[in-house]
């Protein structure tokens, strides 16, 4: 079953008096549990594309379904209908309903990381649950944290600040940050853009291994050709269209 789709998605950035069509009407829909790689040169559009799906960008047209919800409908994209017969306006992009959403549905992994430094790694990978939404105990959630914790290795480093930690270790917070909620999908924007390439390769095995335990979807942008090598779906973007959709034993 998808858990995304969307269909003639476009985003039009005004840029002083030209018009920017960075995504100019794709269409995919990605399952349940897959590991899928949005890849295409740099400015081909593939941000956008991800912040469509975190519900941090709004389309100019196009629909968007995440997990059965229709986030925004063909006819009616300023509207977020919760169920059929309920439909919220959403007065700017950080409502309350989407932030909702995002919270319960996203995790996300950004290519600096944006760890707080003052914090550690403990704190940090806590931090998403001081907004609510925590199912369980105190003591159940630091099981949680402290498991994710020994999932990304980094025990030993848990009292370390995250100033203190190499870009490896950071992108390893990064992910296990983004696990804490139990989001249905994690989206990455290029996870690997500020790694060398062996750790590099350490982070996208670590998220392979978390989507086949946890059955996360993971859907990450990426232009390394030896990574989309790496994911069993993979969309090629060029200049704001699918130019290919295939999957793939990886
Ligand atoms: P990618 O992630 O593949 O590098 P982006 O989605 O960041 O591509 O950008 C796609 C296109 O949209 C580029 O031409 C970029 O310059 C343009 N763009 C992105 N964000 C904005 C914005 N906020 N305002 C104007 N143009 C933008």
């Amino acid at each position: 079953m998808a858990i995304v789709q969307v269909k003639d998605l476009r985003k039009t950035y005004p840029l002083g008096k030209v018009q920017v069509e960075a995504v100019k009407g794709v269409d995919f829909s990605i399952e349940r549990g897959e590991f899928v790689s949005i890849s295409g040169p740099s400015g081909s559009g593939k941000s956008t594309i991800l912040n469509m799906i975190g519900l941090i960008d709004t389309p100019t047209s196009g629909s968007l379904i995440i997990n059965d919800e229709n986030i925004y409908g063909e006819a009616d994209f300023t509207s977020l209908s919760k169920s059929q017969n309920k439909k919220v306006k959403i007065p700017s992009r950080l409502d309350k309903k989407m932030t909702s959403l995002r919270h319960e549905y996203l995790g996300f992994i950004f290519q600096s990381f944006n760890l707080i430094p003052v914090l550690n790694v403990y704190e940090n990978i806590e931090f998403p649950l001081l907004f609510g939404m925590p199912k369980g105990t105190k003591k159940q959630m630091s099981e949680w944290i402290d498991y994710l914790i020994e999932k990304v290795g980094l025990t030993e480093w848990k009292h370390h600040k995250s100033n203190e930690l190499s870009g490896g270790q950071r992108q390893r917070v990064a992910i296990a940050r983004a696990l804490v909620t139990k989001p249905h999908i994690v989206l990455a924007d290029e996870p690997t853009a500020n790694l060398d390439s062996k750790t590099g390769n350490q982070i996208l095995e670590l998220m392979k291994e978390v989507n086949k335990e946890i059955k996360t979807t993971f859907i990450f942008s990426t232009h390394d050709a030896k990574i989309v090598d790496m994911t069993n779906h993979r969309i090629k973007i060029l200049d704001g269209l699918v130019v290919e959709d295939s999957k793939a034993n990886a």
